[in-house]
């Protein structure tokens, strides 16, 4: 046996670059919602291409919230959302006193299931809020058509798809608005943060408005100091410049972290998708997409899918680090259980995907000999509770 190893599911990347750009904004005088935000926001939108828009927000859950706050979603409006996707995406929702309705999604990427989703559509739908999962880009040909066919908005939570395309274009612009995040286990990080972005100027403006309590000048445009007014309902989910400044670094690490996550899926795949026990790796083959990689997450056959949580026991012995995405389908988790109900057997594919995945790492930080040892662990276990 190969000496143990202890390898972390997901590590943000930090050097000295990033300490230098928070000692420089801590030298000067602005510390939130200043140049550096806007900075930011500008180089994100490069990084995307155009017609990105980009807005700096406190957290990917408040560019979320913003989200259905800026299309007025509200008490008897219904909102389509896959069952299997983090909280946050259907929180949202909530948050606004609307009723989320969940769609079940397709075993083979993890994303919600265009063929359910006319179904799921009544007269008060006003909106689909997807998610791109596990950053394999949802099937936006269909869900567009869809959308357009029954006048509705469609807003994509990319917080896991930071560079994700389909036919080149980056997710979050094909859809009414998209939100990142960058938390610090996402592609890139500003500790908390999060990006809000629009192919629509006009959205953008207006969200950039309302995520600073909708005062109608910004600081730098008071001719006269502390004069403004407030034309509009809105919140504060501003960033900090500390945050900014990181992220300005970590924006430029990101084609490279792309490259490597890629790398390190591509290797690992190879290898697993022979292993007898695993039914298959969540993945896309349309050659008109790019995942973003955000990790590998395997689907165990019906044969050992019982063994998942001892699978991941052993795993954690032997020093590799995996996760779960994700522990229930959102319909499941008790709060929605509770409003909403839940019928054991609603939503199989969610339901499997949570009850029989492990996800495994392939971020930057993994080495060719860590990628062998998560082989080679990964590999015997399935072979000892095969036996
Ligand atoms: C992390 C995450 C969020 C929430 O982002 P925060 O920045 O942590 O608020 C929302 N949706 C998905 C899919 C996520 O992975």
């Amino acid at each position: 046996m190969t000496e143990i190893r202890t390898i972390p599911f997901g590590r943000p990347i930090i050097g000295e670059e990033e300490r230098n750009a928070v000692m420089r904004i801590l030298q000067g005088h602005i510390l939130t919602h200043g140049p550096e935000c806007h900075q930011f926001e500008e180089e994100f939108s490069e990084f995307m291409g155009l017609p990105a828009h980009s807005v700096s927000m406190s957290s990917g859950m408040a560019a979320l919230h913003m989200s259905y706050f800026h299309l007025g979603i509200s008490p008897g409006d219904e909102v389509i959302v896959p069952a299997q996707t983090h909280n946050a995406t259907v929180h949202a929702v909530e948050i606004m006193g609307a009723k989320p309705v969940f769609v079940d999604c397709v075993l083979d990427t993890g994303n919600i299931d265009p063929e359910k989703i006319d179904a799921a559509i009544t007269e008060r739908t006003k909106a689909i809020g997807l998610v791109h999962f596990l950053g394999i880009p949802a099937n936006m040909d269909s869900i567009m058509e869809i959308a357009g066919r029954h006048n509705l908005k469609v807003v994509e939570d990319c917080a896991l798809a930071v560079g994700a395309r389909v036919e080149g274009r980056h997710v979050g612009l094909i859809g009414d608005m998209g939100i990142y995040s960058f938390y610090p286990v996402k592609h890139i990080t500003t500790a908390e943060g999060g990006m809000f972005v629009s192919k629509h100027e006009s959205t953008a403006k207006s969200v950039a408005s309302k995520r600073a309590f909708g005062v109608d000048r910004t600081f730098n445009e008071r001719k006269i100091p502390g004069l403004y007014d407030v034309v509009e309902l809105g919140l504060n989910y501003r960033m900090s410049e500390l945050q900014a400044a990181i992220g300005r670094v970590q924006i430029t690490r990101l084609p490279d972290i792309l490259t490597s996550r890629k790398q390190n899926f591509q290797y690992l795949k190879t290898q697993l998708q022979n292993i007898d026990g695993i039914s298959h790796i969540l993945d896309s083959n349309n050659p008109d997409i790019e995942s973003s990689h955000y990790c590998l997450s395997i689907l165990l056959a019906d044969s050992i899918a019982n063994e998942r949580d001892n699978i991941v026991l052993e795993l954690k012995e032997a020093g590799v680090g995996t996760s779960i995405y994700y522990p229930h389908p959102v319909p499941r988790l008790s709060y929605y259980r509770a409003k909403y109900g839940y019928r054991e057997g609603d939503y199989p594919n969610a339901t499997r995907i949570s009850d029989h995945s492990i996800a495994l790492p392939v971020g930057p930080h993994l080495e060719r000999d860590d990628l062998d040892y998560i082989l080679e662990c990964v590999s015997d276990v399935i072979k000892r509770v095969k036996s």
